[in-house]
């Protein structure tokens, strides 16, 4: 039996057949794309997971803001906000702030980064499946958008009380944030899952 695929316009469900490259399947009642065989996309997503890993660690130790009040400066980076909520025992919310704004999104990199890896080297095993399934698993608990909103909020809530410095960890933050959304938004999950299927060794 054929695998089947839903029109995400008409919800008419067509059969998923094998596509040439650069070529798209649209849905036979509205013309809505329901996917496409991408060139070169793998290779691409790649590059551009590898360059959010890079940005990863600049992006949550180097400071977000310097802000200076009353003759006082404070830098402030991602890893001393989630550690100033631990010393004012809001363990909860620093938990789910570390699980949500670096663990989630730095987990899915690295597995969406083996898996594409397997692809290029054309061999891929039941473990890269499993990452590939743990990576669409955590895609609802990654929030980087979230703390960006957050970072905002508190920028404009403290324009008026502090003078204000950008650090080079927002700089890397915003060039981390843009890479993970440019990689969902290009990634072909449908792409992917047939050429885990094409180059299956095991
Ligand atoms: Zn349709």
């Amino acid at each position: 039996m054929d695998t089947l695929t839903a029109c995400h316009e008409c919800d008419l469900l067509v059969p998923i057949q094998p596509l040439p490259l650069g070529c798209k399947a649209r849905c036979p009642r509205c013309g809505y794309t329901l996917y496409e065989n991408t060139p070169h996309n793998v290779e691409k997503n790649l590059a551009i997971c590898l360059s959010a890993i890079i940005l990863f660690i600049p992006a949550i130790s180097l400071p977000l803001l310097s802000m200076r009040m009353l003759g006082q400066s404070q830098h402030d980076t991602v890893l001393a906000g989630i550690y100033v909520l631990f010393t004012h025992d809001l363990w909860w919310t620093a938990l789910l702030i570390s699980f949500c704004s670096i663990i989630a999104p730095f987990v899915k990199l690295i597995l969406l980064t083996y898996v594409l890896i397997g692809i290029t080297r054309k061999k891929t095993r039941f473990r890269h499946f499993l990452a590939f399934r743990g990576y669409q698993k955590l895609d609802t608990w990654s929030m980087l958008e979230v703390y960006m909103l957050g970072i905002l909020v508190s920028m404009i809530k403290l324009l008026e009380l502090a003078e204000l410095h950008f650090g080079l960890g927002l700089a890397c933050f915003i060039g981390l944030l843009l890479a993970v959304i440019l990689v969902r938004v290009t990634l072909n999950k449908h792409q992917v899952w047939s050429l885990l299927e094409q180059y299956r060794v095991n």
